[in-house]
């Protein structure tokens, strides 16, 4: 079984990059904020509290995302290995989410941190806004908030697991073109068979 995090900024390109490792691995593609999402647009209770967090740009509370996360994974339980794309996002998320694995005899097989820089982010955040219909993506202010709560929350997580899985953490340089990072991605899997 693999099962891999894919951890970075907004806008970093987690979800492009997962696309294209389930196109190639038989993994199952859990993205918190894309469940969160489809919940919203079917205006669900979960949906609903969660939107107004969203659209501020801040984060959904941790109780209502482990939950949501514990909910995923036991939808997909005879899945052969998951791409866990933005969660977790901040240390009690983390430290139930090594709880979760423990009490499923997973583990994690690696981490892998995408580096964008912050002016990159925004252009990027604002293009995406363009034509993804995301609300969250089309307000300068909005992205910088969820940029900062990334800095605040999230950026720390990455010596959690230092701490924890030295070995299979790897910063992998996101301002270069998808193939190029894609390559280094699968050639991460390579090395980690
Ligand atoms: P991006 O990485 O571009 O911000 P996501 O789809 O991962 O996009 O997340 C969109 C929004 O969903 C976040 O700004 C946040 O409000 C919420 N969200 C997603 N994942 C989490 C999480 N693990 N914890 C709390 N909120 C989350």
């Amino acid at each position: 079984m693999l099962n891999i995090v894919l951890f970075g900024p907004p806008g970093s390109g987690k979800g492009t990059q997962a696309d294209l490792i389930v196109q190639k691995k038989q993994l199952t593609h859990i993205s918190t904020g894309d469940v969160f999402r489809k919940n919203i647009s079917q205006q669900t209770n979960l949906g609903k509290l969660a939107e107004n967090y969203i659209q501020k740009g801040q984060l959904v509370p941790d109780d209502l995302t482990i939950n949501l996360l514990a909910n995923e994974l036991d939808s997909y339980s005879d899945s052969n290995g998951y791409i866990f794309d933005g969660f977790p996002r901040t240390l009690p998320q983390a430290q139930a989410f090594s709880k979760l694995l423990e009490k499923k005899e997973m583990n994690l097989s690696f981490i892998i941190s995408l580096e964008v820089s912050e002016n990159e982010l925004v252009k990027r955040l604002l293009n995406r806004g363009l034509d993804s219909g995301r609300a969250d993506d089309k307000n300068q202010e909005v992205i910088r908030n969820r940029i900062q709560v990334y800095h605040n929350q999230t950026a720390m997580l990455k010596n959690f697991y230092l701490n924890k899985l030295k070995d299979s953490f790897f910063s992998i340089d996101g301002e270069r073109t998808v193939n190029e990072i894609s390559e280094d991605i699968f050639n991460i899997f390579l090395r980690k068979k």
